[in-house]
């Protein structure tokens, strides 16, 4: 349950209202919100005049819910601002991982040449085998803070685990969380204390409701700044790395408020599908897409069979407008 209490009642009353009821207590547009459990449908009449209105839930997708509010939340990062009814669908590409000063460079060099705004590139990865490059770290970090203040691009990078979440919240202007470390609290419940967007991708395994609630976790904590990633899931399916839920896009679409991100690279594993499924992730209509691009992707460190060289990126981005267009948005 969501109640919406009255601008005057102060702090001091409002804490003690969620101490009662076992509520979370944030401040959304100046003014006192309580989220509880949607398990709690009424609320004790005693309270009744320091309330202005409710809202009852059937599960708890609450503050990200649409039904709640319509409108799809407007996310900012910087300068740029995508999400709510701006028609921006943001385009955030370059290379699985940071690797080194003149690699990430040519990355940040080829997204300005193409008016592009923001760059990606992992510097935490979280690979499935330990003996795997693992990331520059905070060397990354600083890097990619580099590249912003010599080409003013803003940059997203991966959080792995809750070790060093402070240092991808000070670095990075969208912290991202990794589908393996979406389920990770003391990620999510940090993330939740900070007003920098946070994208969260969407675990292999993990259902819709699953997801939303990984969202509950930050916006109940008070950061009203988060985008949903889907970057497919596992199946029964072995000739592609994972499978693309355009299905549940739809569904986050409909029933949520948050922008939504869609990444064919992670889904696709191979570069020669990413071009056909970045149109078919257009055509829904999304707030925005990551691509991996890389300046030469043969000997990238990391997910080297999925990342486009630069060449096939432009080619690419070339066919997307009109796309855009046709759904009434702008690739930015
Ligand atoms: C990545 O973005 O490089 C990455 C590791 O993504 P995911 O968490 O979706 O596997
Ligand atoms: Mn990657």
């Amino acid at each position: 349950m969501i109640i919406h209490l009255k601008k005057d009642i102060g702090n001091k009353r409002a804490s003690e209202i969620a101490e009662k009821i076992n509520a979370f207590l944030i401040e959304e547009e100046n003014q006192f919100v309580l989220i509880s459990s949607s398990g709690q449908k009424t609320l004790d009449p005693s309270y009744e005049a320091d309330v202005i209105e409710s809202f009852v839930f059937d599960s708890d997708m609450q503050l990200a819910a649409r039904s709640y509010k319509a409108a799809t939340r407007e996310v900012k990062i910087g300068e740029v601002t995508f999400g709510g009814s701006t028609g921006n669908t943001l385009m955030i590409a370059g290379p699985c991982s940071v690797e080194s000063e003149d690699q990430i460079q040519e990355s940040a060099e080829l997204l300005k040449e193409l008016n592009l705004t923001t760059l990606r590139g992992g510097c935490y990865k979280p690979r499935t085998s330990p003996y795997s490059f693992q990331g520059l770290g905070l060397e990354g970090l600083k890097l990619l803070v580099k590249m912003k203040e010599m080409y003013g691009l803003n940059v997203i990078t991966e959080v792995r685990d809750a070790t060093h979440i402070q240092e991808v919240i000070e670095y990075s202007d969208v912290i991202q969380i990794g589908a393996k470390a979406m389920y990770d609290q003391g990620i999510l419940r940090a993330c939740a204390k900070t007003q920098k967007p946070v994208l969260i991708k969407r675990g292999f395994g993990t259902t819709l409701q699953e997801f939303v609630q990984c969202a509950e976790f930050v916006l109940s904590g008070g950061n009203p700044n988060v985008i949903l990633c889907e970057r497919g899931l596992r199946t029964f399916e072995t000739k592609t790395r994972f499978t693309l839920d355009l299905c549940g896009v739809a569904y986050l679409k409909e029933y949520t408020n948050c922008p939504i991100v869609l990444d064919p690279s992670h889904a696709m594993g191979y570069a020669y599908g990413v071009p056909d499924l970045t149109r078919a992730c257009v055509a829904m209509g999304v707030d925005g897409l990551l691509i991996e691009v890389h300046r030469n992707p043969k000997v990238a460190l990391s997910d080297a069979s999925q990342q486009l060289t630069h060449q096939e990126f432009k080619d690419l981005l070339k066919t997307l407008s009109p796309i855009a267009a046709a759904v009434n948005r702008q690739i930015i």
